[in-house]
């Protein structure tokens, strides 16, 4: 069964149903099953029962990419990937929208159940001609209703202890993610691909859209599926947080990691002066303007995490005669802020400055992207087959796995240069 299940997967067929049908007539899937027929639930079965085999089958699929010295662990790049649930975005419902469902189905159950009292009044449908008699319509009308009340209480209970506004009834665990240019049902899928190559070391799946708390869960993985971790981690700006970029150094890993401003600087799509036009002076604690003038220290604000965030303030008059003002701000004088753990940002900006810094950031290009890419472009995985956080989870497993035994192939026969 696993044998034939890497074999669909590889090919991007990853519904039971199809897979059932290929092993009736495709002849590599009839080799492999060894002539066996089993049907689309058997193998649905078998590939959600067993997630902790297929975890494993992960591990040891890649330490023999590692044996065959295919893991350089110099660099591994991470990157997310959103990817479509298997369900309609019709179906992700907020309470008012659920509510109002129960109301309707709770509504339809009663007319079913008048329409039976109204068709035989004190009598019995056994006693009625044949051609009157539809009590098992009717039953399964109130019954289909009431099914449907139970599955909608059991969603709205979901959605309020999830604090979420909406939640899809078909998968109640995918969430609403942007996905290209549109808002869908979505898991973030997330790989660490290591840059020699490009095998993926790590992945996981999540149903939280914003990639920055999967850092921390991806590193400890790959420590955990090869016993070391990488010298430098590239991830893009998505990745960037204080926590991620005070944690990678304390890991002992060279992290290369732009924060989201840089990108919308380089972008050149700021309208004031952006933050980095200013310089700080750490020794004496202020900084200097792009108009020359001292930006002193004047009172903190306290953030969401309990944390301060300094703020500097040039003088009113300062800012009132300065010719730069239009391009500075459009408030009487202007104020930079600055986070305490700021100085990380600064030096992550600076090592991305470096060669080397540019470099490995590079590497990303070239190593999870394209993987990303090939998976849910040419391999067709762009949508879930199955539903729910943990089946859903095998199944990127799955696809990670049959990546990785290519990449075993591509070497074995000399298509991938271990030199590289
Ligand atoms: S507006 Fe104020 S802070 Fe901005 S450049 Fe001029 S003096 Fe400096």
């Amino acid at each position: 069964m696993i044998k034939v299940l890497f074999y669909a997967y590889s090919l991007g067929i990853t519904s039971s149903r199809e897979i059932e049908d290929h092993l009736r007539r495709d002849a590599a899937f009839m080799f492999l099953a060894a002539m066996q027929k089993p049907d689309y639930r058997t193998i649905c079965l078998f590939r959600t029962k067993y997630l902790d085999c297929v975890v494993s089958l992960f591990r040891q699929i890649l330490q023999v990419c590692d044996e065959m010295d295919m893991v350089g662990m110099v660099n591994v790049s991470i990157d997310g990937t959103k990817i479509k649930a298997n369900a309609s975005r019709k179906r992700s419902k907020d309470a008012e929208q659920i509510d109002k469902e129960i109301k309707r189905w709770m509504e339809t159950a009663e007319r079913a159940d008048s329409e039976e009292d109204d068709l035989y009044g004190d009598g019995s449908p056994f006693i009625l001609p044949p051609e009157l008699v539809d009590r098992r319509t009717r039953e399964e009308k109130i019954e289909e209703a009431l099914r449907r009340v139970r599955e909608l209480e059991n969603a709205k209970k979901k959605l309020d202890e999830s604090g979420l506004k909406t939640i899809n009834m078909t998968d109640p665990d995918a969430r609403m993610m942007k996905s290209g240019r549109l808002i869908r049902p979505c898991y973030n899928g997330q790989l660490a691909v290591d840059s020699k190559c490009q095998v993926i070391v790590a992945c996981d799946l999540t149903t939280c859209e914003v990639d920055y708390d999967q850092l921390v869960p991806m590193v400890e993985q790959i420590e955990m599926n090869l016993g070391e971790l990488p010298i430098s981690i590239s991830a893009d700006s998505g990745y960037a947080s204080y926590d991620n970029l005070e944690y990678l150094p304390g890991r002992e890993i060279l992290g290369l990691i732009p924060d989201q401003m840089l990108k919308i600087e380089e972008a050149g799509k700021n309208k004031y002066f952006s933050r980095n036009k200013f310089v700080y002076d750490a020794s004496l604690d202020r900084y200097t303007c792009p108009g020359g003038k001292l930006l002193t220290h004047q009172n903190r604000q306290k953030m969401k995490d309990g944390a301060f965030t300094e703020k500097y303030m040039a003088k009113d008059s300062d800012c009132a005669g300065c010719g730069l003002k239009s391009k500075c701000t459009k408030a009487k004088k202007r104020f930079v802020s600055r986070n305490p753990r700021e100085h990380l940002f600064e030096e992550m900006r600076e090592r991305l400055k470096t060669p080397l810094g540019k470099a490995l950031y590079k590497l990303r290009k070239i190593t999870v992207e394209p993987v990303n890419g090939n998976i849910k472009y040419n391999k067709g995985f762009s949508e879930f087959s199955l539903r729910g956080l943990s089946k859903t989870r095998i199944e990127l497993v799955m696809m990670s796995i049959v990546h990785n035994i290519r990449k075993i192939h591509d070497v074995l026969n000399d298509l991938i240069p271990l030199t590289a």
